[in-house]
């Protein structure tokens, strides 16, 4: 059923536009069916070169690729030997995996406040967060901006913790012109659809450190080592791989790694184009007194994953989920990233509650995630300032 828009008249777009998609073209396509032709279609040549790839654009010294974002956390938590009775500091604006992994090896997040301006986890409520029983930070590049690392690192330099960024929304995001990938102790990507390149499904973790890098291969990889160089005991025959850990199978397909070389060759127009977008959403929301705009550190050169508007309610008339249904009628489909992850019925049994980091439900009470992917054309870019400024105009006070 078509709804009408806010005015009783006509949308500003005909067809429906979306926060976000990826962009597939025929080189990938091809791409991808050569890899489907291949001897191997699971652990072979793709996989490798693509670690490789990954380490060259990250300038990382090591990289695993994994099946999704969420294993890549997972393995991280493991690799870092974070167990029972230990807490993992984050931020509750992040999508659930962030916290999740944690939980998945025993420990309990610990949820840290955010910046009001930039949004990213607050090194200040980081430190005012750390007890006995902390043993990591998981930091989030909200929207795909730079966490303040340097004052991240040194706080856990001085209190002993790991340093772990999940990067799912920053592949191509410099800090102090370093990329994002290169920095934390380990540092955790996604590939879903949603983020700036895709592998389908797909993930990895980045480091520097051979110990990590040693860990995270046998987490990922059901324990398992085939090198007998680094068997614990005198193999038996050359069929023997040797199960030392308990891991899983977080494996990416060659197909999949393909995808992901392919959608690399294209990072950098893809970046180009995303920041031309949010230089011009910028600029336009800038003059609508009504709208907040996420504010930058100069440190981070920003591959932006997501663009939010953040709405001064108390200058409109409507409720967020008014503005929400109004935007969605001129058929602009937004989406909200993310309800605070404490918020979530799993984590009220646990025993958080609302209330917990109010610059963060603060924050999130007004903000909605607009159109923003390198496929959008100017005059999508115009159409979905033209249904912000709209909506503004027929809720402004
Ligand atoms: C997408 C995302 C993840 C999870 O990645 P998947 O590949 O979907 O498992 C983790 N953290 C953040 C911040 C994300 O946006």
């Amino acid at each position: 059923m078509e709804r009408l828009a806010i005015d009783g008249g006509t949308p500003v777009r005909e067809s429906k536009i979306f926060y976000g998609r990826q962009w597939i073209d025929d080189r990938d396509v091809e791409v991808v069916s050569k890899a489907l032709r291949g001897d191997l279609i699971t652990c072979g040549p793709f996989v490798e070169e693509l670690q490789k790839k990954l380490c060259e654009v990250t300038e990382a010294k090591y990289s695993v690729a994994v099946c999704n974002g969420t294993a890549a956390l997972h393995c991280a938590a493991i690799a870092a030997g974070i167990g029972e009775g230990d807490e993992v500091i984050t931020t509750p604006l992040t999508f659930a995996a962030s916290a999740n992994c944690a939980r998945y090896v025993g420990a309990m997040p610990v949820f840290a406040d955010v910046n009001p301006k930039t949004y990213n986890i607050d090194p200040d409520s980081i430190e005012r967060c750390i007890t006995d029983k902390t043993r990591a930070v998981i930091a989030v590049d909200y929207t795909g901006q730079a966490v303040e690392h340097d004052r991240i690192r040194e706080i856990c330099d001085r209190h002993g913790l790991i340093f772990i960024v999940d990067a799912a929304h920053a592949i191509g995001t410099k800090y102090k012109g370093k990329p994002e990938g290169s920095l934390a102790d380990m540092t955790c990507f996604s590939f879903h659809p949603v983020k700036t390149i895709t592998s389908g499904e797909g993930g990895a973790i980045t480091t520097n450190d051979p110990e990590y890098y040693r860990k995270l291969c046998l987490a990922s990889q059901h324990g398992i080592v085939r090198n007998s160089a680094d068997f614990v005991e005198e193999p038996e025959g050359p069929w023997v791989y040797e199960m030392q850990e308990l891991g899983f199978n977080y494996r990416m397909t060659d197909f999949q790694a393909a995808l992901l070389i392919s959608q690399l060759e294209k990072l950098e127009k893809f970046s180009e184009r995303r920041k031309e977008i949010v230089k011009r959403y910028n600029e336009a929301f800038a003059e609508i007194p009504q709208i907040i705009v996420q504010e930058e550190i100069p440190e981070s050169d920003t591959t932006r994953h997501l663009y939010m508007i953040r709405l001064d309610l108390d200058k409109l008339t409507c409720t967020r989920r008014q503005f929400f249904d109004a935007m969605s009628a001129e058929n602009v489909q937004c989406q909200v990233h993310y309800v605070p992850v404490y918020w979530f019925p799993y984590y009220q049994r646990l025993g958080f509650k609302k209330g917990l980091c109010p610059i963060a439900e603060k924050i999130y009470s007004g903000i909605m995630s607009i159109p923003l992917y390198p496929m959008l054309t100017d005059e999508d870019v115009e159409d979905v300032i033209k249904a912000v400024r709209k909506v503004v105009n027929h809720y402004a006070t």
